[in-house]
């Protein structure tokens, strides 16, 4: 993790990120997508792609150089080991634990309020300090008995299920449930044509 302020500062591209989850750290480890197949969808290919990322969550407009993308995309596989470690109750991995924690170290995300407005400040290593600590919030807390991977296997966003019932199933009903549930309906109306 780089300490000190970015000087190398980007403009947005044109990313577009979503957010299916609602949980900061989770929705950062959302940014691999399709893990499990040959050729995961990585999103943080450039600092801008970074920076828009911690825009589009509603974090902070942060500038970010080429030594941030690598500070997030390490921390971004770290909270995705230990989540996924305690997704599946098994020990969290050493060094994933430890990479966490460093980052969390770093002050968090400053926010004021000014005039009514949320007005938020940080350099990217403060803005993933924030992604840290909401890892850890969640892996520590009664959250992480509700961790969750989605069920549509090429997926794989793991998110925390807050749903009355516990039974949400997919990272996002916009999303997978609905190409889920149109795969179940294609594979009934074939069964019933046999
Ligand atoms: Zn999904």
């Amino acid at each position: 993790m780089t300490s000190a302020p970015s000087r190398v500062t980007c403009q947005y591209g044109d990313v577009n990120h979503s957010f299916p989850c609602g949980d900061l750290s989770l929705d950062f480890v959302g940014t691999l997508k399709a893990r499990r197949n040959d050729a995961p969808h990585e999103t943080f290919t450039t600092p801008s792609s970074v920076s828009s990322w911690f825009d589009e969550s509603g974090l902070v407009d942060s500038p970010v150089s080429f030594d941030d993308l690598r500070d997030a995309v390490e921390l971004r596989e770290a909270v995705y080991s230990v989540v996924t470690s305690a997704r599946l109750h098994e020990p969290l991995e050493p060094d994933a634990l430890a990479l966490v924690n460093r980052a969390a170290l770093a002050a968090p995300v400053q926010v004021q309020l000014d005039a009514g407005s949320r007005r938020a400040s940080a350099t990217a290593s403060q803005a993933l300090s924030s992604v840290a600590r909401d890892a850890i919030d969640i892996v520590g807390g009664p959250h992480a008995a509700l961790l969750r991977e989605c069920a549509r296997p090429e997926c794989t966003q793991v998110y925390v299920d807050h749903s009355r019932a516990g039974r949400r199933e997919w990272c996002a009903m916009e999303t997978c449930g609905n190409r889920m549930k149109a795969a179940a309906y294609r594979a009934r109306k074939r069964a019933e044509g046999e």
